[in-house]
């Protein structure tokens, strides 16, 4: 068993049933199931951050898909949304594998985190702001153990910008005021009175009304992780 303190809090955050809505959410979902996974056993828990305990890159999405990472117990694992994200950090060098199915099915993440600052899946994907914020320290603990090594987030969409940015400050950054406004190739560098900065890049999230639409293409995907990748120190393939 993986003893790390990343480790560690990763099991914690799957035990927690702070907030009562999303609780009997993911776990109605987990009984319910879709059609098309009726032989499943769904995970049905919070889900917890994907990826090595020295990261250099973060990537901080919004919430778990209720089919995707509520159903296979890893972030973006098994949904639309996680197709094209593991396919872009396969592209660009960043993940072993072009696909991510199923949390055993090898894939492993280069230098790379990725977590939400929400971790259960809600209605409608819309976490209420009393469950942003109730799951806040969560992301504050995880960002506090990623410190000796991580030096850049990728933050995917609005509201994953606005959660993260309070996480950030109490986590030990400093965050300007006013507070940098989320858009897609948005980039600001967070100052620390103790330790190294880090850098922080917005991208439009990776959901299918953005990938659909267009909006978010693979190669802007792409793009943006080789920026962020070599602003995190991490090589990327061209
Ligand atoms: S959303 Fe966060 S705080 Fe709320 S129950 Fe899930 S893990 Fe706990």
């Amino acid at each position: 068993m993986d003893t790390s303190g990343l480790a560690r809090l990763d099991r914690r955050i799957a035990d927690c049933r702070a907030c009562p809505r999303l609780v009997d959410w993911r776990e109605e979902v987990a009984r319910t199931r879709r059609a098309a996974f009726a032989d499943w056993t769904y995970w049905g828990r919070p889900v917890p951050g994907f990826g090595p305990p020295d990261a250099r890159l973060l990537i901080v999405g919004l919430a778990p898909a209720a089919h995707g990472g509520n159903r296979t117990g890893r972030m973006f694992t098994g949904d639309r949304s996680g197709d094209v994200l593991y396919q872009a950090l396969y592209d660009v060098g960043l993940a072993s594998q072009p696909t991510s199915v199923h949390a055993g099915d090898g894939l492993e993440l280069y230098g790379v985190r990725v977590t939400s600052p929400v971790h259960c899946a809600p209605p409608a994907n819309k976490p209420t702001p009393a469950e942003r914020d109730a799951c806040r320290p969560w992301l504050v603990q995880e960002l506090h153990l990623l410190r000796p090594t991580v030096r850049a987030a990728l933050v995917l969409g609005a509201f994953g910008w606005q959660a993260a940015l309070p996480a950030f400050a109490e986590a030990g950054w400093t965050v300007p005021r006013p507070r940098p406004a989320f858009a897609h190739g948005a980039r600001v560098t967070l100052d620390a009175a103790d330790g190294p900065g880090l850098h922080l890049f917005g991208c439009f999230h990776v959901s299918q009304r953005n990938t659909f639409t267009g909006r978010l293409t693979p190669g802007m995907l792409r793009e943006v992780l080789r920026t962020a990748a070599g602003a995190a120190g991490l090589p990327v393939r061209n």
